[in-house]
């Protein structure tokens, strides 16, 4: 199957010319394990010439006025319009992504663009009162060179989050997408080189492995900022690399949301909301609701009601649009049945590997599964799977539930089910995460800022909050 009507770039995008590298790796369709592409792996002296390229690309970009900055990110958006539906199928082959889940990938991506584009001229310095005799204000600048180290399960939508913003703000970027979803990028790199009026070199793509093209780029003495998104290991190794410099970084790192169904909650909204919130893309989300967390009066009726809704999930193929699809890897799916199997706890459905069509067997697909009677230490209980596995565990007053939403190092994202307004603006002034969903899992804002609490991560991506990450603001004082 082809996935676009039209070339997919498989090399770097540097300095407006597309090099190969004599290394390579294999992009995988996760539905049928066949090789989709072979793609360029970026190698260290050419991750240099991206860096160097996007250092003399930079003096133009921040010399272009904002407005007119802006009408060239908007131009970016209508051209992912234009081919939004030949871009989703990519993200879906890709990925494994159900296909209308690509699709709003790609509506993120354009609305990244469109809100970052009218903020150029909107933000930026203020004048700060002193006495009469100065005047003194600040001045908002461009950083410079920044990097965007990014993962494979929103594989463009989570890129053009940062890529816009430090665009906007007049940075140049140099981007290395996942090696396991790196074609939605290399899509974007065609449309920037189409595009008319971006200088060569303010937007670089490296495709290429973590431990060699991203280790690269996250110690590059010549990056004036770093965004990275991933898990918190990586990202742990990226914020060490990034110290030997003192570079910046802002790092949106894993999470294993809790969804606290309440006494009061509809039963039937809170089931369909949080198997929604773990089939999404797999689970393979950062804010995927793995902990459930049900008052202790509604547990049998719930899990019941959880487990016939998951008996009824279809898993295909993503392209076939099926409510899911197969996980990244063969190893990821093996690393998640073998945690099943020793888990300490009752898995009441799941478990095990679907039966999908025979010309997807070889695909990576696993049961959604659901975990009770489950030791809260477990991995399964405690840690990101980044799988469709839930467990389901009890409290018995809203504070206890609130205590054991908030025992856990992580702290991206959580849900709330209630009818109870005092109860909903309770749990959410006292859950320790960034961003809190009541009554729907998850409620998405594209234009909101984004990002976690504690070890996940740092900083907040998405929304005018994330323009100060791509901005080092100067105060200049004038004596009269
Ligand atoms: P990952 O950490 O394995 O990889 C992320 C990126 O880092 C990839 O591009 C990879 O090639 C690169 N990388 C790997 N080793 C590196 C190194 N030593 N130096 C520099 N770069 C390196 O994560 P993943 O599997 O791609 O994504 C899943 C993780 O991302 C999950 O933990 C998920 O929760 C998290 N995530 C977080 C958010 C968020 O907004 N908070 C969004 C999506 C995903």
């Amino acid at each position: 199957m082809t996935p676009t009507s039209g070339r997919i770039p498989t090399e770097a995008l540097v300095d407006g010319q597309w090099l190969t590298s004599s290394g390579t790796f294999e992009t995988r369709d996760p539905a049928r394990d066949h090789v989709i592409a072979t793609v360029s792996s970026t190698p260290p002296e050419l991750v240099d010439r991206a860096v160097a390229s996007a250092r003399e690309a930079f003096e133009a970009w921040r010399a272009v006025p904002p407005v007119d900055r802006g009408e060239i990110l908007m131009a970016i958006a209508q051209a992912l319009t234009g081919r939004s539906e030949e871009i989703a199928r990519l993200i879906s082959l890709d990925s494994g992504k159900p296909i209308a889940q690509a699709r709003r990938d790609v509506q993120s991506a354009a609305r990244h663009f469109i809100f970052y584009a009218g903020a150029v001229d909107k933000f930026g310095g203020r004048e700060l009162p002193l006495d009469t005799d100065h005047v003194t204000y600040t001045r908002w600048e461009p950083r410079g060179v920044t990097g965007h180290i990014t993962p494979w399960n929103s594989p463009l939508s989570i890129p053009c989050r940062s890529i816009a913003a430090a665009l906007a703000m007049g940075n140049s970027v140099v981007v290395k997408p996942s090696e396991l979803a790196p074609l939605p990028v290399l899509a974007l790199a065609e449309l920037f080189d189409e595009a008319d009026r971006v200088p060569p070199g303010v937007f670089n793509v490296i495709p290429g492995l973590g431990a060699t093209t991203g280790a690269a780029l996250a110690s590059h003495p010549d990056i004036d900022s770093l965004t990275f998104t991933g898990s918190v290991s990586t990202g742990a190794a990226v914020m060490k690399a990034a110290a030997e410099t003192i570079t910046p970084v802002s790092l949106e790192l894993g999470g294993k949301a809790p969804q606290l169904v309440l006494d009061d909650a509809d039963l039937d909204k809170a089931a369909a909301g949080c198997v929604f919130g773990i089939i999404r893309n797999a689970g393979q989300s950062c804010l995927a609701g793995s902990r459930i967390l049900v008052h202790a009066s509604r547990y049998e009726s719930f899990v019941d009601a959880l487990v016939s809704r998951f008996q009824e999930i279809q898993i295909g193929p993503g392209i076939e649009d099926p409510d899911m699809g197969p996980l990244i890897s063969k190893d990821k799916r093996d690393q998640i049945l073998r945690q099943l199997e020793s888990v300490e706890g009752t898995v009441k459905t799941g478990g095990g590997i679907p039966d999908v069509a025979p010309e997807y067997a070889d695909g990576y697909f696993i049961e959604p599964t659901i975990v009770t009677d489950i030791d809260p230490e477990d991995p399964v209980a405690a840690e990101e799977l980044f799988a469709p596995v839930m467990s389901v565990q009890t409290f018995e007053s809203l504070d206890d539930a609130l205590d054991r939403a908030n025992d856990t190092s992580y702290g991206l994202s959580a849900g709330v089910w209630t009818s109870n307004l005092s109860k909903a603006h309770h749990a959410a002034n006292e859950l320790r995460v960034g961003s809190v969903s009541i009554n729907e899992y998850p409620v998405r804002f594209y234009n909101g800022p984004h990002g976690g609490y504690k070890q996940s991560g740092i900083g907040r991506e998405q929304g005018i909050e994330a323009l100060l990450n791509y901005i080092e603001i100067k105060k200049i004082g004038i004596r009269l």
